[in-house]
């Protein structure tokens, strides 16, 4: 292993620019040097159908680091049968720290905190499913705003990440959509001319297979007054290798734009592999968002925020939202006050250009949509 010049070299996958290596340096000794002969380490669905998802493998990966795994197998088992447990092996690697102080640890791998349930939590936060509002028509559509509507294929991520606002449904099989439920979809949306976006998110859209996300792209692309198509994913994040060329290419041969909406939350997660494979995508035309989520103990600060921006900026991704976390059962100890929030990105209006910073907005629990926060400064700071 060398650590001159510009670029680390740590076995045939491991390529990481000097300046973002930090996040990963600490985890090499052991974990990541245990998968540098890994033929397959960057192949995504290997990372896939390899991501942890029990306490014994997790335990076993932290041994591998000398860490020792706190959390007894009862509680663990309590934790995990209301919200499963999913890490891939490259984000597990981007852990330095193997506790809670770690923006990545803290993000993915389960805590006795989530058992706590305050009063005023609700299990579908943001009002997806709000009968009063109607705004589930179909199991594999939401229709909350007038123009554009949420495809919901699948239910499955290719990480559980802790903080998740679907909670309720992300990784049950149940709530995969069949072909039946895509083509019922189809059928609303040819029929609802005032939609004009459509938004591909679950679940994780990206953990499908290349046929299955051409399929849908070419439906959607066959609807006249269709314009915009928009893919809501973690997986550059974790398990960049899933943007191969390949897919980029059904991407684009998709004649309505296609937009990507990422969700980094911390600069820890941009890694030169993450870098390179969106750059991939960039080069061939695909435009990039970015959403993160503002959380305790990972990127509350004016430091991890400004660097989390201006590093999306850097690798061509706009920071779109940031959002004030929702009020998701289990997850108080990931929430940031608001009035905190607030502070953050008017000290950041300062630190970073107007490009780069993103809209701060909460979603309303009845399902009416995103209230923009920063109109606020004027009357709360
Ligand atoms: S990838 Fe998105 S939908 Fe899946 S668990 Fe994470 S936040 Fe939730």
């Amino acid at each position: 292993m060398s650590s001159s010049g510009a670029l680390i070299y740590i076995g045939a996958p491991f390529f990481i620019q000097k300046k973002h290596f930090h996040s990963i340096l600490t985890g090499l000794d052991s974990f990541m040097i245990h998968h540098a002969n890994n033929p397959r380490w960057m192949d995504w669905t290997w990372q896939h159908a390899h991501s942890c998802k029990d306490v014994a493998t997790l335990r076993e990966w932290l041994a591998s680091t000398g860490t020792e795994f706190h959390i007894p197998g009862h509680q663990f088992n309590e934790i995990t049968s209301s919200y499963r447990m999913g890490i891939t092996p490259y984000y597990f690697g981007l852990i330095k720290q193997y506790d809670n102080t770690d923006p990545i640890y803290r993000q993915i791998v389960p805590s006795p905190d989530e058992l706590k349930i305050l009063p005023e939590e609700l299990e579908d936060p943001i009002g997806d499913e709000n009968p009063a509002r109607g705004s589930r028509p179909l199991k594999a559509l939401i229709h909350r705003y007038t123009n554009r509507v949420l495809l919901i294929p699948t239910a499955q991520c290719a990480v559980y990440c802790r903080f998740c606002f679907r909670k309720r449904l992300v990784g049950d099989t149940a709530h995969n959509a069949r072909e039946e439920d895509l083509q019922k979809a189809y059928e609303y949306i040819l029929s609802h001319p005032e939609i004009e976006e459509v938004i591909l998110t679950g679940g994780d859209p990206l953990t499908l297979g290349d046929q299955a996300l051409r399929n849908i792209l070419k439906a959607l692309d066959n609807i006249p007054h269709l314009r915009i198509i928009r893919i809501h994913t973690r997986l550059p994040v974790v398990n960049p290798f899933r943007l191969t060329p390949g897919l980029g290419n059904i991407i684009t041969s998709i004649q309505k734009p296609v937009w990507i909406s990422a969700h980094f939350n911390h600069v820890a997660e941009i890694t030169e592999t993450a870098h390179q494979h969106i750059l991939g995508w960039v080069s061939m035309g695909i435009p990039f968002l970015n959403q993160s989520v503002l959380l305790k103990g990972v990127n509350d600060s004016v430091e991890a925020l400004k660097e989390l921006f201006i590093s999306l900026i850097e690798m061509k991704v706009k920071p779109y939202y940031l959002h004030q976390a929702d009020m998701v059962q289990g997850t108080s100890h990931l929430r940031v006050p608001q009035q905190h929030g607030l502070e953050l990105l008017r000290k950041l209006q300062g630190e970073l250009p107007g490009y780069a910073l993103p809209h701060y907005v909460l979603d309303n629990s009845d399902g009416s949509g995103k209230i923009p926060l920063q109109n606020q400064w004027v009357t709360t700071i």
